[in-house]
């Protein structure tokens, strides 16, 4: 597991967990990205507009600019409470949600 530091223009400095073969975890939910080249942010902090298979859109769930880690944190919460409408991806367990999160540490 490595971590790759961001610093956003508004000066939010973030971490984003990389798997050891090279695969960004979601910030949200911890699930391994399936691109091996996908981040949610760029290097500036930019999102992607991308939506992760825990229902959270980067860019817009997170209020579109930094700091981000805030709504991270209280999306985490209610995804955990089952309190997101999951769109995409299949429903986890709280108990598999559990384990998904180890991936951030
Ligand atoms: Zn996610």
């Amino acid at each position: 597991m490595s971590k790759e530091k961001i610093k956003a223009w508004d000066g939010e400095e973030f971490v984003l967990v990389i798997s050891e073969d090279g695969y960004c975890f979601c910030p949200v939910c911890g699930e391994k990205s399936k691109d091996k080249d996908w981040r949610p942010y760029d290097e500036d902090g930019n999102p992607s507009y991308d939506i992760c298979s825990c229902g959270f859109e980067f860019g817009f769930d997170d209020g579109g600019c930094p700091p981000y880690t805030k709504s991270w944190e209280s999306y985490r919460k209610k995804w955990l409470n089952g309190e997101v409408e999951i769109i995409f991806g299949r429903r986890l367990s709280l108990a598999e949600k559990i384990e998904q999160l180890k991936n951030l540490g």
